[in-house]
């Protein structure tokens, strides 16, 4: 509830803003009327919800005597309230009855807004994405530029979330554009700012966004304008400039506590420990890594608790720390896990709300057809004119299309689950699946007694080919490695991509020797092929990291980390070689002495 709470509260800035200026003339006419009490309470209810309450009693002990428009309104911020308070059930209900129900489409946009926000905040994202839809529908019609700011709000919000950054952008930015008058383009500049870094569309950071965060804090929305830093200092640190990362960070660190925000705390810290590993400073890398995963630590779907812990796993990884570096990773792949299950179920969740919507619209038009040939029969029988008959066989033909239509729709939503598992661009397995087969293959492994390998590897200086030839060539060289991989590969072998430009191979029954001898072929290949077809000189090399069952267990995150303790040792030693992983790199480990004895 915590970080709902954290969440509310951005929307609570929002719709103080909209309603105390809105309602200002209506109150002073009568500030005793049920309209303005009802204006007063609508205003504070995120600020001042004691008094807020206090309002609402007031209006509740008349209820009988308001406007059916008053009524829905009062249940409006009943429900608000009842969610700012904790009661999360209460508060959905309420707010589904105006969102559905209520006479004023201003309302019912309004508590539709709310909703999502909610409904995203709950993980309940199918849920969230079908009121998405209403508010897309009622947007057009809405003209309050107030309720449609906080509309937009939420639409670019929860469609980032679910990687559908262009349309995000194209919310965000009209509400830059056009802010309602008592507000400004802070909210409008950090939405668009997250969702053109996520959808890796920044490449410099257009002085709007600083002026925006100005705004921001001159404002009172600190929280936004920090948000946006630590969006700033995230892009120069994708850019391979830590320093500057460092030095925006721990400039407006200590105006970040004072916030007791610990969630965007938790993205300053993991952003800061990222940038110290990098620069080779390990005791604030670790500091910074241990805070932020103490902050992260209420919800365990969060970026910032994944990093946290792979920057500390590294960190005791480089200082030969292993026992510890193994039980960071333990940690880390969960984090990863909880981290990717969120967001492949957003995404999920909005392609199967997308394509019931279509499919529904198919079916609509496909009732309309054939209502359409009844009739024409029925004219028939009477008439039996030669054109509607005609009419009637294009009726049928476009009939069959739509009811083709819907078939491959549900088709299609089928694929779309069996996508979820595969990574965008290469088309291998993306991380989750790969730990997922691979730990079933070494479940057999170890009832059968096989033994089995893993191999890692890592393109060596790709920032260099992003950083020389772009990154739109950075994608193509990763995409012909994995195809020359894949041509040297085993049906049997389960090969998956990591993350950026980081693989790994498990294979199953198969000795050191036959591991490092693939390992090597893998190599070869990748050395031998031009990187693209465009530039055919440009050569890309890879390192590689081994690990066996036979000394480390079947236990995948015993063999990551050993397989990434020898890659670790093959970049050191010059890159575009393979090293053979072996317990030294894990000589304390409990775990290690458990899995011999
Ligand atoms: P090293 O030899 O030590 O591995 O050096 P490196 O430059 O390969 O390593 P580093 O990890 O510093 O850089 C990896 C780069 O990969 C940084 C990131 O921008 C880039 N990258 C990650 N994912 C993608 C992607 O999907 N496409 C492209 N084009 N680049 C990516
Ligand atoms: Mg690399
Ligand atoms: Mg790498």
């Amino acid at each position: 509830m915590r970080l709902a709470r954290h969440a509310l509260l951005l929307m609570a800035a929002a719709a103080l803003a909209l309603a105390t200026a809105a309602q200002a003339d209506e109150t002073e006419a009568n500030p005793s009327s049920p309209a303005a009490i009802l204006s007063r309470a609508d205003a504070i209810k995120g600020s001042d919800p004691a008094t807020a309450g206090k309002l609402i009693d007031q209006l509740l002990r008349i209820e009988a005597k308001l406007a059916p428009e008053e009524r829905w309104r009062l249940h409006y911020i009943q429900g608000w309230r009842a969610t700012w308070l904790g009661d999360y059930d209460l508060g959905r209900k309420a707010l589904e009855d105006v969102a559905d129900n209520a006479n004023n489409i201003v309302l019912r946009f309004r508590a539709t807004a709310t909703l999502i926000n909610l409904l995203g905040i709950a993980h309940r994202y199918e849920e969230a994405f079908k009121r998405l839809n209403q508010l897309q529908e009622m947007m057009p019609s809405i003209r309050d530029r107030k309720a449609r700011f906080m509309g937009l709000g939420e639409a670019s919000q929860l469609l980032s979330s679910a990687g559908q950054f262009e349309q995000a952008e194209a919310y965000a930015q009209e509400m830059v554009d056009n802010p309602p008058p008592g507000d400004t383009i802070c909210k409008g500049a950090e939405h668009l700012l997250r969702a053109r870094r996520e959808a890796n569309r920044l490449q410099s950071i257009d002085p709007m966004f600083e002026r925006a965060i100005e705004v921001c804090m001159n404002v009172g929305d600190d929280v936004f304008g920090q948000t946006m830093r630590a969006d700033i200092a995230a892009f120069h640190l994708d850019k391979g400039r830590p320093e500057e990362a460092v030095k925006l960070l721990t400039a407006n660190r200590e105006a970040m506590r004072a916030l007791s925000y610990p969630v965007l705390l938790a993205e300053f810290d993991a952003t800061l420990a990222k940038a110290y590993l990098q620069l080779g400073d390990l005791v604030n890398a670790r500091r910074y890594g241990l805070s932020a995963v103490a902050n992260a630590s209420q919800e365990e779907f969060m970026d910032s608790r994944r990093i946290g812990y792979e920057v500390l796993y590294e960190v005791e990884q480089r200082v030969g720390n292993a026992a510890a570096a193994l039980a960071y990773h333990k940690q880390y792949m969960a984090a990863d896990k909880a981290h990717l299950d969120d967001v492949s179920a957003r995404s999920l969740a909005f392609q199967i709300v997308d394509q019931q919507l279509v499919a529904r619209r198919a079916e609509v038009e496909a009732l309309n057809r054939q209502n359409e040939i009844l009739r024409l029969t029925g004219a028939l029988d009477r008439k039996e004119a030669e054109t509607s008959r005609l009419y009637i066989v294009v009726l049928l033909a476009s009939l069959a299309a739509i009811v083709w239509l819907v078939l491959w729709l549900r088709r299609s939503q089928l694929r779309f689950m069996k996508l979820a598992r595969r990574d965008g661009l290469t088309g291998i397995c993306n991380r989750e699946h790969f730990v997922e087969q691979s730990e079933r293959v070494l479940a057999y492994g170890a009832r059968s007694d096989r033994g089995a390998c893993l191999i890692l590897f890592d393109l060596d200086h790709f920032k260099n080919v992003n950083d020389t030839y772009g990154h739109a060539t950075g994608d193509e060289v990763l995409k012909r490695a994995v195809d020359v991989c894949r041509r040297a590969l085993h049906a049997c072998d389960v090969f998956g991509r990591l993350g950026g430009e980081e693989f790994a191979v498990l294979l199953p029954d198969c000795s050191p020797a036959q591991a490092r001898a693939r390992a090597e072929q893998l190599r070869l290949s990748i050395a031998a092929t031009s990187a693209t077809q465009a530039k055919p000189d440009l050569v890309v090399t890879a390192s590689f990291g081994i690990a066996s069952t036979m000394p480390c267990g079947f236990e995948l995150h015993r063999l990551l980390v050993v397989a990434d303790a020898a890659l670790y040792r093959a970049k050191r030693a010059g890159r575009n070689c393979v090293f053979m992983g072996d317990t030294g790199d894990i000589p304390d480990s409990p775990y290690l002495t458990e899995a011999r004895g």
